[in-house]
């Protein structure tokens, strides 16, 4: 089998840069070793975050680093045994994270988020999929009266920086919006900006199908098999050897599978998420995406059932589950909102592709003809997949991005 372009990896991204080229008139072939949209795109919390152009930052202060080290709280969880190995990633993590730094970095991160919504509206539309999608915004609560504030305040500055629109809500206010939540909150801010998802896997295989109608093939195959031949590139799949001109490498938190072979060395992070899903009790009723900022999670009302999803746990990728963090958060939704049992036979795990500087890598490989890259989108992989593959299956065909890609070139990093 031959095709023009390779796409490696049918999570959001992959699929999403597989649809691009193919409207560009590509022959693309869609690989992955399970069926489209089974791993981190499947777990994740459905947003599609335009208003999260500031990348989450490492905590600055020291109070706040001790803190994290004791280990006990909700948003952050550590194995302490992973971090000789993981600690070259977190400095440079923490060290992008200086607030002149991260300021810098939220300016060239905002364009992809700028256009997140219109790009997943267009894919949205094609592929029939606009039943999964609810555009009522999310909602951040607060605990107390300065913290409200101080939030308020920092939207404010958002708002007049970026365009992001919010309603402030009181505590009045958010229990008119949410009348079943039982918890002690001051009040929160709901962002208008952002859709939410009901139900990201399905969104991603409405997403394949789009790609298949367009004329793509999706195979079953090891990205790892992956080698460059006389005119290209060439991987092993369950319907034999595909050879194609040029190679997208779209694996996430496994994009290293085929970097590292190739030589070279990303310092590529993951911070690991669960979820579990929940019915409510007494027909209570969640009527929005709800996070419970101050100690870190999210209930999402999707229709598989109330998803709860837990920050960031570093460990190593495939390091067995270690939920202390959905117990933890668990603890707490229960006081906040009446959930009833678990719906999910166990938690489920997954690994927010991380690269230091909070940005993804989009874009040609520095040494290897035909060899592209789009991976490391972390905590926004499902807001940013179609203004991802847009832009890269733009840059592929020499048409002039969307937006310039400069500060997401993979030759920033020196790897
Ligand atoms: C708890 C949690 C909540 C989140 N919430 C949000 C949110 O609300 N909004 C948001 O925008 N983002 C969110 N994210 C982040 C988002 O889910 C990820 O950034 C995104 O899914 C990454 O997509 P991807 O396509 O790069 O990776 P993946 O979806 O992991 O896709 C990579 C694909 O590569 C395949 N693969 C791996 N190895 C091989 C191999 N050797 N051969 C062939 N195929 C292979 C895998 O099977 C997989 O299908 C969340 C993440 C977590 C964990």
């Amino acid at each position: 089998m031959t095709a023009d372009v390779i796409v490696l990896g049918a999570g959001i991204i992959g699929v999403s840069t597989a649809i691009n080229l193919a409207r560009r008139g590509k022959s693309v072939v869609l690989v992955d070793r399970r069926d489209p949209g089974l791993e981190t795109s499947y777990g994740n919390a459905g947003l599609i975050q335009r208003e999260g152009v500031v990348p989450y930052g490492f905590p600055q202060q020291v109070g706040m680093l001790l803190r994290y080290a004791l280990n006990d709280r909700v948003d952050a969880y550590y194995h302490a045994r992973a971090i000789p190995k993981v600690a070259p990633f977190l400095l440079r993590y923490w060290w992008h994270s200086n607030a002149g730094r991260h300021k810098l970095i939220a300016k060239a991160y905002a364009p992809l988020i700028e256009h997140s919504i219109t790009e997943h509206a267009d894919l949205i539309e094609a592929a029939g999929a606009g039943h999964l999608i609810r555009k009522e915004g999310w909602t951040e609560v607060f605990r107390t009266d300065a913290t409200l504030d101080k939030e308020l305040q920092a939207a404010r500055a958002l708002q007049g920086e970026y365009g992001l629109t919010f309603d402030a809500l009181d505590k009045a206010d958010l229990a008119r919006r949410e009348p079943h939540l039982s918890g002690d909150f001051a009040g929160g801010l709901t962002w208008r900006d952002p859709w939410s998802v009901l139900d990201p896997l399905a969104l991603t295989q409405s997403y394949v199908a789009l790609f298949e109608k367009l004329g793509g093939r999706f195979v079953h195959g090891d990205a790892a098999t992956l080698k460059p031949v006389a005119n290209g590139w060439q991987v092993s799949t369950a319907d034999g050897q595909v050879q194609g001109e040029s190679v997208v490498v779209a694996l996430g938190p496994w994009s290293e599978t085929v970097t590292q072979p190739l030589g070279y060395r990303y310092l590529v992070g993951v911070k690991r998420g669960y979820h579990m899903h929940y019915a409510a009790k007494n027909d209570a009723k969640l009527n929005g995406w709800l996070m419970d900022a101050e100690r870190g999670y999210l209930l999402a009302p999707m229709s598989q059932g109330i998803r709860l999803t837990t920050g960031a746990e570093f460990a190593l990728r495939d390091a067995p589950k270690t939920p202390v963090q959905l117990t933890r958060a668990e603890a707490i939704a229960r006081r906040a909102f009446p959930l009833g049992e678990r719906l999910d036979k166990e938690p489920w795990m997954g690994a927010r592709p991380c690269t230091p500087d909070m940005m993804p890598v989009i874009g040609k490989a520095p040494r290897h003809r035909g060899l592209w890259f789009a991976f490391g989108h972390a905590h926004h992989g499902l807001t940013l997949g179609p203004v991802t593959g847009r832009v890269l299956a733009e840059t592929m065909t020499g048409e002039k991005p969307l937006i310039d890609i400069a500060a997401y070139r993979p030759e920033r990093f020196r790897a």
